[in-house]
């Protein structure tokens, strides 16, 4: 029987950054780590999922809530989890069996049960014969290796892994993954459950057990889905269709809004060229075609390729639903037309689909000179979002903006203005 491991109960998160409002980056997620199995947390960049792992791990508290571990109410760091990261801080001048001894040095063991220990993560792992060699000696994915066994050297009951695979290469990652679910089934990892956090979803579905899905904005679960296609083959049908299905979550309306308070402040992070390109692929494959497929096409993974449709979607030139994304009458006439006339179509459509748009325009129009720095802009959206993503939505801003010659940047003065400027540059 499966028994709850960790317990989060509507665990909120806010970053105090006075003078301005505190930023919420995780909104009451309840969520349970079970025994026996692997669980993933799945968003995009910036849904809080690091934050999260850190609040199971006992690093960060969260700002209202509550987190149990093993039943009990959890007070500082928690004892029962060992950690793993993209990059793992392992230390150039010890070998690797000193790096992963030094995962024990806090423990009661004696020296030579730490060395035994540390040997048999290494055997487990696949590095024996490396117990000597130095860092600078190993491949990446080697390098990784030493991290699982420094972090599961101490038999953590659980341990979490912070986007591991994200670092490696697309083989080597595919290799350490299938690596760890094989020691994973054949029981021989001394942990009673995993976290695996990912942006990827080719690596939930292939890992675990169950998936669950965070949006942003603030970071919340808009899914929590059972998965039996772990460990098959990409091209195998069950894996195919898990993978839709998640993407078939990921875009339905309640999971794409950001909070309702924001979705009219949202703006994609999608370059033009790069949303253009995705109108493009859609009108040579027939104006409708299967999200994976797509990701497939641009090789790109679903959170860079997100925001390209959803910018699709608000400009008007898609529509999206169940994981499948179609051009509409707008769209395809974009896509035929000839440069001038996108420009026009992307016009007509930013000015009636983008408040932001009007809201600039409206205060660049009342100032004598209808110039206004970049600045400001920024600071307006950092009272609700962060200032990396106030500063990103901005530039996507100008981006769109200069493009659809709906107004002018100017980078050398970090000015803002109007095409219509008496002395524009
Ligand atoms: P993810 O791992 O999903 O990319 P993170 O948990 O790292 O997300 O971050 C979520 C959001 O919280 C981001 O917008 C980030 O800028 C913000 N954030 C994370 N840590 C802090 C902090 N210490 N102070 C202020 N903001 C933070
Ligand atoms: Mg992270």
């Amino acid at each position: 029987m499966s028994v709850s491991l960790i317990e989060l109960h509507k665990i909120t998160k806010r970053f105090e950054r006075p003078p301005l409002a505190p930023i919420e980056v995780l909104s009451d997620i309840s969520l349970t780590v079970r025994s026996e199995e692997i669980l993933a947390i799945l968003g995009p960049s910036g849904s809080g999922k690091s934050t999260l792992l850190r609040i199971m791990a006992g690093l960060i508290t969260p700002s209202s809530g509550e987190v149990l571990s093993a039943g009990r109410r959890l007070d500082g760091i928690n004892n029962g989890v060992a950690m793993v990261f993209q990059t793992f801080a392992i230390f150039p001048w010890l070998t690797v069996l000193e790096n992963v001894e030094l995962g024990l040095i806090n423990s009661s063991l004696t020296a030579e049960e730490r060395r035994k220990r540390a040997l048999e993560m290494i055997d487990m792992i696949g590095l024996d014969g490396f117990e000597g060699a130095y860092p600078k000696e190993l491949s990446g994915g080697m390098r990784q290796r030493v991290g699982f066994a420094r972090a599961l050297a101490v038999h953590p009951e659980i341990l979490l892994m912070d986007e591991p695979f994200s670092g490696l290469d697309v083989l080597t990652a595919e290799n350490l993954r299938r690596d760890l679910l094989d020691l994973w089934r054949e029981k021989r990892i001394p942990t009673k459950a995993i976290v695996v956090v990912t942006h990827n979803i080719e690596e939930a579905v292939y890992l675990s057990d169950r998936i669950v899905i965070l949006q942003r904005n603030p970071g919340r679960v808009v899914a929590d889905i059972t998965n039996h296609a772990a460990g098959l083959d990409k091209r195998d049908p069950r894996f195919v269709s898990m993978v839709d299905s998640v993407y078939g979550v990921l875009t339905t309306r309640e999971a794409k809004a950001e909070s309702v308070a924001s979705a009219r402040r949202y703006v994609p992070m999608a370059p033009v060229g790069a949303m253009t390109g995705l109108v493009e692929l859609l009108r040579d494959l027939g104006s409708r075609a299967d999200l994976p497929n797509v990701a497939h096409e641009l090789l790109l993974e679903y959170d860079d390729l997100l925001p390209l449709v959803e910018a699709a979607e608000i400009l008007g030139f898609a529509r999206v639903g169940r994981g499948d994304v179609e051009l509409t009458r707008v769209g395809e006439e974009f896509a035929d037309a000839n440069v001038l006339e996108r420009k026009e179509i992307f016009k007509r459509q930013a000015l009636s689909n983008v408040p932001q748009f009007q809201a600039i325009i409206k205060v660049l129009k009342s100032k004598r000179d209808r110039r206004m720095p970049k600045e400001f802009f920024v600071e307006l959206m950092e009272q609700h979002v962060s200032p990396a993503e106030a500063e990103h939505r901005v530039d996507t801003l100008i981006d769109w903006g200069r493009y659809a010659e709906i107004l002018y940047y100017d980078e050398d003065s970090g000015l803002i203005y109007l095409e219509d400027s008496e002395d524009r540059k």
